[in-house]
């Protein structure tokens, strides 16, 4: 079975559950390899990771009470708007956006939480053209893979979370599409892993992970690297839709994906990891 992820939460940002109770879900699951993922800081509504040298020291010192059973990581969900401080001292960053932020009037619009805050977005920013927010969302993207190289690339298409009823924009519009293919391809140049992300699944939000089927195809037409996450917030969620997501890989022509082993990315088999 798969049982290495690098996309997790805890306490220190918005997760329901310590850094220890994690570990020891992820532990008792027989993860070997687990990495944490604390949101970046963001400062004026006190949301995130402040210490950045505070979370991975009391990381580290978990590791030590684990060593021989289970390998910890400390690593942080990078956002395009607040990036990572002392990336020195993490294993690794995953590349994220979480919001998009208005040239013009400076105001945040959150796109990874209500809807009414994507509809204002798409009223206030983009004059009612769903289309043109995906576009500008995708700029951000593929921004934040040129600018900061992050290792993993989270949640790609995170702008359909709250599309699942088409309302917001047409996600079969060729100018969504080719935004979302283009900002694929200028992450494909920073040759980072992209992550299969059950999150959303698991929050309610989507029958499917992020990306998209059709951009989980691009990838494997361009040979990129892909691994699964579970996003996880707290310890019920460690390895939600693992084994589904294998299967829908799979279904989709990938016979390997990439884990975290040991501290590196190394390819496996989706038919060794399927096994119980
Ligand atoms: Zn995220
Ligand atoms: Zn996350």
């Amino acid at each position: 079975m798969l049982k290495s992820s690098v996309h997790n939460h805890s306490t220190w940002c918005d997760g329901k559950n310590t850094l220890e109770e994690m570990a020891a879900a992820a532990c008792s699951a027989g993860f070997t390899d687990f990495g944490f993922s604390g949101h970046t800081y963001v400062g004026f509504v006190n949301f995130g990771v402040r210490d950045e040298l505070a979370y991975a020291a009391q990381i580290r010192q978990l590791a030590k009470e684990y060593q021989g059973r289970m390998c910890l990581y400390a690593g942080m969900e990078h956002d395009y708007y607040y990036p990572v401080a002392h990336r020195e001292v993490m294993d690794y960053i995953i590349g994220s956006v979480h919001e998009i932020q208005s040239p013009a009037i400076g105001r945040r619009y959150i796109i990874d939480g209500p809807k009414q805050s994507v509809l204002a977005c798409r009223e206030e920013v983009f004059g009612g053209d769903g289309l043109a927010m995906a576009e500008y969302f995708y700029e951000i993207t593929a921004k934040n893979a040129e600018q900061y190289r992050p290792e993993v690339i989270g949640h790609f298409d995170l702008i359909v979370k709250n599309n699942a009823d088409g309302s917001l924009f047409d996600e079969q519009s060729p100018r969504y599409r080719s935004a979302a293919l283009d900002a694929l391809a200028c992450c494909c140049a920073a040759d980072p892993v992209f992550e299969v992300n059950t999150g959303g699944i698991f929050r309610g939000y989507r029958a499917k992970p992020y990306p998209d089927p059709f951009l989980l195809r691009e990838l494997l037409e361009r040979n990129a690297r892909v691994m699964i996450n579970a996003d996880a917030h707290e310890t019920a969620a460690i390895c939600f839709y693992f084994s589904e997501c294998l299967e829908l890989l799979h279904a989709i022509g990938y016979r390997s994906i990439w884990v975290w082993e040991k501290g590196e990315f190394v390819e496996r088999g989706i038919a060794e990891l399927s096994q119980p």
